[in-house]
């Protein structure tokens, strides 16, 4: 019997959505609605796509590595874009959290920022091809994007040692920063700037990314 070579794909992320919501990973229904829309397998490289769907980090390349589904989801649960937020991500990587941030936008867009030039690129490509609004720059992410600032909120998908100020400002009063925080041991933090410019802090578990690189730094 021939198949459509993305049925399996389709059946496999319904079974790992519903696997995530059943774990209590997914609160709001617009994460679930992203997590159920965004291809994984079209994101990873093609050596991986059978393995798109599982709850795992995988390799994507140039050292780097994809955070596993579940913490995507948990990290948009977190940061709850709003259809005409404008949102500052740290670490574009392949771009499937981008796209997963994307997908509840509407007046809004992602702003991504990464420090290797072969990812930015291969992103690009693929956010062009699957149709994402998502807008990269090659540099580094402590600088944030001042261009396109105030965001509505920011997240990292690699992890500081102290939220870059720079990041925290280019956020709206308001508005939120979810990242990992810390070298070695990494704690999830979600910040929320207040009106009178100081910063809620709410700590949300142990969790492990890449390092955030200290790129573009001049002496
Ligand atoms: N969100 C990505 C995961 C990326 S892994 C995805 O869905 O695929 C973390 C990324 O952060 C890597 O691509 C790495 O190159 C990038 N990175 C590390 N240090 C950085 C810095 N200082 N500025 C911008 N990007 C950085």
């Amino acid at each position: 019997m021939a198949s459509d070579p993305n049925t399996g794909f389709d059946d496999a992320r319904a079974a790992l959505v519903d696997r995530l919501i059943e774990r209590g990973y997914i609160d709001r229904p617009a994460t679930e609605r992203a997590m159920r829309a965004v291809p994984r397998h079209a994101f990873v490289p093609d050596p991986r796509r059978e393995a798109a769907y599982r709850d795992r980090p995988l390799p994507i390349g140039a050292g780097q590595t994809i955070s596993a589904p579940h913490m995507v989801a948990v990290m948009t649960d977190l940061l709850a874009p709003a259809p005409d937020d404008d949102i500052l991500e740290i670490g574009t990587g392949c771009g499937y959290h981008a796209a997963v941030t994307s997908e509840p936008l509407d007046e809004g867009t992602v702003f991504s920022v990464e420090a290797e030039p072969e990812l930015a690129r291969a992103a690009r490509a693929r956010f062009a091809r699957l149709g994402y609004d998502v807008r990269v720059c090659v540099g580094d992410g402590h600088e944030g994007w001042a261009a396109h600032a105030p965001y509505d909120g920011a997240y990292l998908t690699c992890a500081p040692e102290t939220v870059p100020e720079a990041i925290t400002e280019q956020v709206r009063p308001g508005g939120t920063v979810v990242a990992p925080v810390g070298r070695g041991q990494q704690e999830l933090l979600r910040l929320t700037r207040r009106a009178d410019g100081s910063v809620e802090r709410e700590r949300h578990g142990s969790v492990r990314f890449v390092p955030m690189r200290a790129t573009g730094v001049d002496d």
